[in-house]
């Protein structure tokens, strides 16, 4: 196929790259970043966009989304698919959608959950919203940059669940790290907190897969000093793109606001930034009630 890529940062890059690997012909355009070796070079995003089949977009927001989709979007050929990798608003991706399928082509919101490592192992969980049609188009693709691509619905479907999946890890992970820091004032050890919990009714993701708490249940980012992972500000983002989305729909999501609150905090006022989301269990070892 013949493929434009725009937006070849830390994930697009070796996103692209599987796709070259693969055989299949990128041309990509980037504000800043270099391309990829086998990726042709495009002068700008409707270069990059002309005469593909498949225009794959990996972008930091929905405001730049949005710009970059009104300049290629009618650079697209009639048919083609624009398919959106990013992580942005619910909003955003309906309205690139809309403004696509007013021009006679189609769009997939298609975020991707699996960070750095997934991309270039080409192990990425695409959760994909869009037209069966053009769901179909791009499977070959999201075969080879990934391992999983669930087709979650219409447009802004897979924003839809890439968000509320984060907002429940967000939740679990602060109520997992709280706990661990009870149990620590309690005197309870960790490793029996772990088997206790990782078989019963408490257990998720958070404690049995990405354990917060070093030394305890499978290697995670804990036992590598809370390097990421997944970055406490990256999970901020998807937090309040699940608040955004909360509001624009009249949702009631307590746990999700407050997750926010505490992850805004500490990657904003404390020393949150750039450590792994797990780090909250620090954080809370360090904290006293009230
Ligand atoms: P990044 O900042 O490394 O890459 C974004 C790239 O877009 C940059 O190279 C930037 O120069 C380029 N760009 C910005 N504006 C542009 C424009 N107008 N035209 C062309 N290129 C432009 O970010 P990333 O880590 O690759 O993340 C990309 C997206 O994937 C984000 O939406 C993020 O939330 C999501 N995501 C990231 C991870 C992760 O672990 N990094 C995991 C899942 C999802």
């Amino acid at each position: 196929m013949k493929i434009g890529f725009i937006g070849l940062g830390n994930m697009g890059a070796p996103m692209a790259l599987n796709l070259v690997k693969a055989g299949h012909a990128v041309t990509g355009f980037d504000t800043a970043a270099p391309m990829p070796e086998g990726v042709t070079a495009a002068a700008d995003a409707a270069a990059a966009a002309s005469g593909a089949d498949v225009v794959i977009t990996m972008l930091p927001n929905g405001a730049i989304l949005r710009a970059v989709a009104a300049e290629v979007i009618p650079a697209m050929e009639p048919g083609a698919v624009l398919c959106d990798c990013s992580t942005v608003d619910v909003d955003s991706a309906r309205a690139v959608a809309e403004i696509a399928e007013a021009a006679g082509k189609a769009a997939l919101d298609a975020p991707v959950s699996g960070g750095v490592g997934g991309a270039a192992a080409g192990t990425l969980t695409f959760m994909v919203g869009g037209p069966d049609a053009a769901f179909a188009t791009v499977k070959p693709l999201f075969d080879i940059m990934g391992q999983k691509a669930v087709h979650c619905g219409g447009a802004g479907a897979g924003q839809s669940a890439k968000i509320c999946n984060n907002m429940i890890l967000g939740v679990t992970m602060i109520a997992t790290c709280e706990a661990f820091a009870l149990a620590d004032k309690l005197g309870l050890d960790r490793a029996r907190m772990f088997d206790v919990v990782s078989t019963s009714s408490g257990q998720s993701w958070s404690m049995t897969t990405y354990c917060p708490a070093p030394g305890v249940g499978p290697t995670s980012p804990a036992d590598n000093g809370y390097k990421p992972g997944f970055a406490a500000e990256l999970m901020l983002k998807d937090l309040r793109l699940s608040q955004q989305a909360a509001d624009s729909a009249d949702a009631d999501t307590p746990m999700g606001q407050l997750a926010t609150e505490l992850y805004r905090s500490f990657v904003e006022d404390e020393d949150g930034k750039g450590r792994d989301f797990s780090a909250m269990l620090p954080r809370f070892e360090t904290r006293r009630r009230g």
